[in-house]
Order: C-alpha cells, then structure tokens, then sequence
C-alpha cells in the first residue's frame, strides 16, 4: 500500500491498495544539469526518460507528486490497439498508405509496452485480450465495417467479430448485441505498470524527485531552465509530460486538451467462478456508447467498472452511486454486492481525440499528451520516441507529431463551456 497523499479520488483506489512497495523519492533543491529534464512521471514521462538513459543521455525526472500520481496510476487498465479514430476515419482522413503507417505506430506501441513488461519482469498483472461491445445493433454493424476495414486495409487480421449470442462467451450481459476481440489487446495494473517503469528507469541511472512541482520551463540560448521552489535543473533538452495540466507550465500547449473526469469502482473479490460468469473470457471490455462503460476482473475476481464523466470539475457526491448505477444496467445481479474502492482522474482530451505530440518552436521543449483516454499503450511509444528523436532517430516522432491536432477555441477560459456543450449533446444521442 502506497501512503495516502490526502485526494480521496487516489486515496480510496484499488492500484492504491494493491500497489507494489515503492521507494520513497527525495525533493529537488538547489541547482543540478543534466542532458534531459523530464517534468511528469506518469507513463509518459517515465519511458521518455527510461528510454533517454538506455540511449546515454543523463536524466533528472520531477513530479509534483510521485510516479503513478497522475493518470497513469487511475486508469482503467484497457489496453487498446489503435487510436480513438477508428481504421476508417484513419483510412478516410490520410488514405491506404498513411492510414496503415499510423495504424501500425499504435501496434508498435503495444509491443514497446509488452516488452517493458517482460524485459524489466514488471508484475503488473498482465492478461490478454480487448473486447468492444454493441450498445444496439446498429452499433454491432458499424463493428463489422470496422473488421473488414481492419483486414482489408491495416492487414490486421488479430479481431474476431461475435454475434449477439456468441458474445455472451465475452461478457455475459444481456445488454449487449455482440462484439468484437482484438486478440493484441489487453489488461493490466496500471499503478504497478508505472511504478515498475520507475524502477526500471531508477536501475537505468535516471534520477527521480518527487514532491517537486516545476513552476516554469524556460529555453534559453544553449540550455533549458526547469524552476521548482527552492532550485533548478538546467538541461539541453525538457519533455513535458505533465497531461492535463500542462497549462500550468505551459499556457499555450495547456490550450491542445482539456480534463474530463472520469470514476472507477471495484467490488469486493467475487470468487473464481462468480467473477468467470460475468466475463467468461476474462478480457478487458469496453462498449460502444459515446460515454462508455468499460470494466474488467482484477487479479483477485472483483469486477473493476468505469463509467460516466463528469464534464464540471466539482466531484460526484458519491463515486460509488454515480458508477454503481452502470454496472447495474450492465450486469443487474451485482445488487447485493459491495463496493471496496472507488477512484478517479482526469482524461487528457484533445480537440480531435489524437494525441498531441511535438517541440516547441525553440526546439528544446517536447511535449506529449491529450492521448484521449488511450493513453495506456500510447504513452510508452510516445515517451520512447520523443528520447529516440531526441538521440537523432526522427523517423517514429515524425509520423506521430506530424498528427493533426488544433487548440480548444476559446483559449483555457471558455473551452470548457464550449466543449461541454457539445459533448453533452453526444452523450444524449446515446439515449434517445
Ligand atoms: C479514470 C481514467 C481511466 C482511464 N482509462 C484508460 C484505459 O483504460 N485505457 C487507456 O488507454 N487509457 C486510459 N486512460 C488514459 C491514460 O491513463 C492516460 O492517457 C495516461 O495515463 C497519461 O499518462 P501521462 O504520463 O501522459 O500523464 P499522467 O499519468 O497524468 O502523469 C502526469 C504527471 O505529471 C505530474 N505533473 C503535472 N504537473 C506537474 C508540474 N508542474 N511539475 C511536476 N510534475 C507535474 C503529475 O503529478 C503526474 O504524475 C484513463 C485515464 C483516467 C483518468
């Protein structure tokens, strides 16, 4: 168990309770160079600077926090080939050839993320398989078009459609109307993930500090100044990779996304068989509603669930009704069951839903987020090749950061109202 930190949505959180044993960080003071700065150690943050030091580069990490405080400790766990754009937006927006090229950078996220696992023996509870299932028929069609798509276009063969009744085989719920695998998907800890990045990085000779809020990053001539209360760190190069708040660093990047927050529940452990009746396959699932559920069993049989957000900043009066009542619409025979944890975070949502990636125009400031609520295989191939561009290998950072991406209008004020209007409209189209 991590020490509480005082917010009630880490504080109460399954990761929280079930976290790895994590060392305790030092905070910065005084002045200390190096070749890199690295400000976040979220996903992001922590394989930028892992990937840095395996390629020579000398590396200090701050976090406000510590590692796995941000998203990257909160989320659901989903791990998810692809973008939020489907294969035929994809296809649509850039053509075959293209399409393909960024189709293929998410898989090779997902083998950047498998092999951290396995190359640093991460126990991050690993197990595979991703499933997306049909809110209504006319969603289980449009699956379909986005299978076919898949093989035809992407040469992406890994998914498996499911009729109504077979996909009671992947989640035994009569809400749905069938589903599609991804057999390259899956689940895992995402606290543990995280924290077993910064060992890795800590064992790589990445210096981590936490409880150090960097107040600016500023580029001067020849080096790049990041300022915390009480030091400095002087560098060639900074990565910020602080998600939703980078506008606190950075105003105008802090323009490219914005929060959405978002609550997770997990049951009390339901035993091996009552757990396996609920998600026979035991794979991550998500649906397709525009506010989606998306759950999944733990390692010891609780149901962890998501759903609902909240597009105001102000908390649920209660977590555990706000998600308790969409478990219940999926799976009604939960009613007698108790809720153990209840968590929650801000998703880093960009204007179009791509993430933004890129350096600002001096050259020395890089930036990553706004992965949409596809961060947890995004990140990792984000961070990493952000360090490679960095080391003089552009070809991956160049495809990824040349992603469209446009600020919210109405700057950091008035995109909140704006957006909110619109994604609260979306949200009613689920349920008429
Ligand atoms: C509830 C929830 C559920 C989600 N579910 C999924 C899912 O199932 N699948 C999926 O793919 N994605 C999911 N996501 C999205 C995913 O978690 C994120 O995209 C990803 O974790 C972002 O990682 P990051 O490293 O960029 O940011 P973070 O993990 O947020 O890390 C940013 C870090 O920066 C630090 N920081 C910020 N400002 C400063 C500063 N000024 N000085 C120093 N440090 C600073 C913070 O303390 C934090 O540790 C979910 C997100 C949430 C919140």
């Amino acid at each position: 168990m991590l020490p509480a930190t005082g917010d009630p949505l880490f504080d109460q959180s399954y990761y929280r309770a079930t976290a790895m044993a994590a060392p305790q960080y030092e905070t910065l003071s005084g002045d200390h160079h190096a070749d890199l700065v690295v400000i976040g150690a979220g996903y992001t943050g922590l394989t930028a600077a892992l990937r840095a030091a395996e390629l020579g580069m000398k590396v200090i990490v701050l976090d406000e926090y510590f590692p796995g405080f941000g998203a990257s400790g909160r989320n659901g766990g989903q791990l998810i080939p692809g973008w939020r754009w489907d294969a035929r937006t994809i296809v649509k927006a850039f053509g075959k050839e293209r399409g393909k090229a960024i189709f293929d950078l998410s898989l090779n996220a997902r083998d950047r993320v498998m092999a951290r696992v396995a190359h640093h023996h991460i126990a991050c509870d690993l197990k595979p398989g991703h499933a997306t299932m049909a809110w209504n028929p006319s969603h289980y069609r449009d699956l379909a078009d986005e299978a076919e798509c898949l093989a035809r276009d992407m040469d992406y063969s890994d998914v498996d459609l499911l009729s109504p009744d077979a996909g009671r085989s992947l989640v035994n719920s009569a809400l749905y109307h069938g589903g599609m695998v991804d057999k390259r998907g899956g689940h895992f800890h995402p606290l543990n993930y995280a924290l077993g990045l910064a060992q890795a990085a800590t064992d790589a000779g990445v210096k981590i500090f936490a409880n150090t809020r960097v107040i600016g990053v500023t580029e001067q001539k020849d080096k790049v100044r990041a300022g915390v209360e009480g030091g400095n760190v002087f560098a060639q190069q900074a990565m910020l990779a602080t998600d939703t708040k980078t506008g606190r660093v950075n105003q105008r990047l802090g323009g490219f996304a914005m929060p959405i927050l978002n609550y997770n529940i997990a049951t009390q452990p339901l035993g091996a068989d009552r757990a396996k009746a609920l998600i026979p396959s035991d794979m991550a699932i998500a649906d397709t509603r525009f506010v989606l559920n998306y759950f999944r069993l733990s390692a010891d049989n609780r149901l962890i669930f998501g759903g609902g957000e909240k597009y105001l900043p102000s908390m649920p009066a209660s977590v555990d009704a706000f998600v308790r009542k969409h478990m219940l619409q999926v799976f009604p025979d939960l009613e007698d069951v108790k809720i153990d944890y209840r968590w929650g975070g801000a998703v880093g949502v960009s204007r179009n839903r791509l993430p933004h990636v890129g350096r600002t125009d001096g050259g020395k400031i890089w930036f990553a987020h706004g992965f949409s609520g596809h961060g947890a295989l995004l990140t990792t191939l984000a961070g990493e090749i952000v360090a490679e561009a960095m080391a003089g290998d552009a070809g991956a950072f160049a495809l990824m950061s040349s992603l469209p991406s446009k600020p919210f209008p109405g700057g950091t004020l008035l995109r909140w109202p704006l957006h909110v209007a619109g994604m609260l409209y979306y949200a009613m189209r689920d349920r008429l």
